[in-house]
């Protein structure tokens, strides 16, 4: 018979295979899109539950937070949020210019930004102007 202790155990092992894997996809993925920028040094990587967003950047330490319900997602709505990330290394604030580098590094990332945001993961609505940063 399956106890509350069971069902407890279950739970944790089983966030504890995402956050492995988050590990791992998250530092592949964040490898194959700084690429597409010209930046000299790689942000590191934190992995956290975000109750309100997907993803945001610290400039002071050069870090990018993703929330560890992104792992859920398909690869490249993974990639939509890295590549929105290190648009902030250059940009802090979701302005023109912002969105100009975004747009020329992820053509398709409103189509990208809509699809995550109508996805069931139970995740936040991020990136209206106050949720990111
Ligand atoms: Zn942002």
């Amino acid at each position: 018979m399956k106890t509350k202790k069971d069902h407890a155990r279950a739970k944790k092992l089983l966030e504890e295979w995402y956050l492995e894997k988050a590990n791992k996809v998250f530092s592949e993925r964040l490898s194959a899109c700084f690429f597409l920028f010209d930046y000299k040094e790689m942000p590191a990587l934190a992995i956290r539950k975000l109750s309100k967003r997907w993803g945001s950047y610290l400039h002071k330490t050069n870090k990018i937070f993703l929330n560890q319900e992104l792992i859920k997602a398909s690869t490249r709505h993974i990639d939509y949020v890295i590549i929105h990330e290190l648009c902030h290394i250059a940009h802090r604030q979701h302005n023109s210019a912002f969105y100009d580098l975004l747009e020329s590094r992820l053509p398709q990332w409103e189509t990208l930004k809509t699809e995550l945001e109508l996805s069931l993961l139970g995740g936040p609505a991020i990136y209206s102007d106050n949720t990111c940063l």
